[in-house]
């Protein structure tokens, strides 16, 4: 399998330089050149399979210049550490199916590719005999996961941001505990854009970037899309969906990375999979979408209870707008100019036509957050945190439209956001053991104030 860029402008690439690239060099998203339609004799073959075996047949169609005994045992080692052999549980409740992405070691679905992800750089860099230096800025969870995605791995240093007492108590402690000495914890006095500022100043000094081999982990990496889409796959083999009774997902989304992994998968399973309901918070690019027909940037983010999903660019939509506009890059291109220079792309009627064919949507307030949080409690016992919230709450809204199951991508654990989950339901949630002690273990992190110069120094004296 090859890999070219929804902006046209590279040759086609490896699997291995696609991970290591990140970004495209056009400025554009790396995807592979087609997406695989499972045939139906494979499909049952695949609903036999456990989690990790399952993600081993679905990531060798993409990941082809990996040897197959590697790619089995970096998937092995990658689950090995969830809670879980199941990985991603399936519970029912209240009607609706809710996908457990939270059992990896820092409580969120961000573990499922940034596990795998940390193992498929330490080979790649043995292989090559290469050096990578990540670095990032977070507004919680990814950082905590990309942490534990490479903490004590050879020839990587990570070096995290994140605004100083601004991040959940539990969020910043599951950063600084870690003991591992490749890791490399900066609190900014500030906020979480001056953090990314910060980060993307570093970043286009091209110069430096490349002396000191720096690269990126957040979502733009094909790899962690790849590895989402295993879920998909695997919810939908054990509810036995049907083209007549498909299986519909609802996916509490920021950076659209998520539910971009529940589009190729419907693209793989043909008709197996049907409605993706996209979930937002106050924060409704992506909901206005599809709702107005233009893809236009907000003046600003709003803080909200589910903090990973306040977002005001969702940096994966370019890759679905890739296939809305016929898997042409110029026109990609040229819509994402566009966007650049007005802040706004418009859609014609047969396009969104399709996107609504594909998805629907639903922004979330607080309020109704709160409440979902609160009903879904005191019908079942069960804890949902508030990002889970926004997708069940939208999924109730969707419920009576559609038929066929509906499962509700469950993104973190509710111990990670505590306090919205006391003000909904009066109760703390459950603490896995994963936390216990966490207070009383040495934390390790460097306080600094908001300045890029600072920063960089810092880098450039503790890169590998
Ligand atoms: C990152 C995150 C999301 C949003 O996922 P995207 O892929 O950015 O759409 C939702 N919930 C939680 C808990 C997250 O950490």
């Amino acid at each position: 399998m090859k890999y070219i860029s929804t902006r046209g402008g590279i040759t086609p690439i490896s699997f291995e330089d696609t991970v290591m690239m990140g970004l495209a060099t056009d400025g554009g998203l790396l995807l592979p050149q087609t997406i695989p339609v499972i045939p139906f004799e494979t499909l049952q073959k695949w609903s036999r399979l456990g989690y990790a075996d399952l993600a081993f047949e679905v990531i060798r169609l993409f990941a082809t210049d990996i040897p197959t005994e590697t790619l089995q045992k970096l998937i092995d080692t990658s689950y090995a550490s969830f809670d879980t052999d199941e990985v991603t549980p399936l519970v029912e409740l209240n009607g609706l199916h809710i996908l457990e992405l939270f059992h990896g070691p820092t409580l969120a679905f961000k573990d499922i590719a940034l596990q795998f992800l940390g193992n498929l750089f330490a080979y790649i860099l043995e292989k090559r005999g290469g050096r990578l230096n990540i670095l990032g800025a977070t507004s919680g969870d990814t950082g905590s996961a990309a942490i534990y995605g490479v903490k004590g791995k050879k020839n990587i240093h990570i070096f995290i941001l994140h605004p100083h007492k601004r991040v959940s108590p539990i969020q910043a402690m599951q950063m600084t505990t870690v003991p591992d000495a490749n890791v490399f914890n900066i609190a900014i006095e500030g906020t979480f854009d001056d953090c990314q500022a910060i980060v993307k100043t570093i970043f286009n000094d091209l110069e430096f970037k490349e002396r000191h081999h720096l690269g990126a982990v957040n979502s733009i990496n094909w790899a962690r899309v790849m590895a989402q889409v295993v879920y998909y796959i695997y919810a939908c083999l054990r509810l036995k969906g049907t083209p007549l009774n498909p299986v519909h997902f609802s996916v509490p989304t920021g950076n659209f990375g998520d539910i971009f992994a529940g589009y190729v998968a419907k693209r793989m399973l043909n008709g197996l999979i049907g409605r993706l309901i996209l979930a937002t918070n106050e924060n409704d690019i992506l909901a206005r979408f599809l709702t107005e027909g233009r893809y236009k940037k907000a003046r600003q983010v709003v803080p909200t209870i589910s903090p990973s999903m306040d977002i005001q660019i969702a940096s994966n939509f370019e890759r679905y707008l890739y296939y809305l506009m016929n898997e042409s890059g110029e026109l990609v291109k040229d819509a994402m100019t566009l966007f650049e220079q007005q802040g706004e792309i418009k859609f014609n009627e047969k396009q969104m036509e399709t996107a609504r064919g594909d998805m629907s949507a639903l922004a979330v307030n607080q309020k109704l957050t709160t409440q979902t949080i609160k009903d879904f409690y005191h019908k079942s016992g069960y804890i949902l945190d508030p990002h889970t919230a926004v997708g069940v709450a939208a999924a109730m809204a969707h419920r009576k439209a559609l038929a066929g199951p509906i499962v509700c991508l469950a993104t973190a654990h509710p111990a990670k956001f505590a306090e919205a989950v006391r003000a909904a339901t009066g109760v703390e949630p459950p603490r896995p053991s994963s936390l216990n002690g966490i207070e009383q273990k040495p934390q390790r992190l460097t306080v600094m104030p908001c300045s890029m110069a600072e920063v960089k120094a810092f880098v450039e004296k503790h890169a590998l």
